[in-house]
């Protein structure tokens, strides 16, 4: 992987995190899911989801 690559990709990586909600019940990360086809963020801790 050269610099350019590096760097791209932890733009992205950076970019994703500011993205990421937490969650208002149990300040966990969420994590992003879907479902029936519809796209989410979902706490891993405590379940809740909330659109994304
Ligand atoms: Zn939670």
């Amino acid at each position: 992987m050269d610099d350019l690559e590096r760097q791209r990709r932890l733009r992205l990586e950076r970019d994703a995190l500011l993205d990421t909600p937490n969650c208002l019940a149990c300040l966990h990360r969420m994590e992003p899911t879907d479902v029936d086809g519809v796209p989410v963020w979902q706490c891993p801790e405590c379940g809740t989801t909330q659109p994304a």
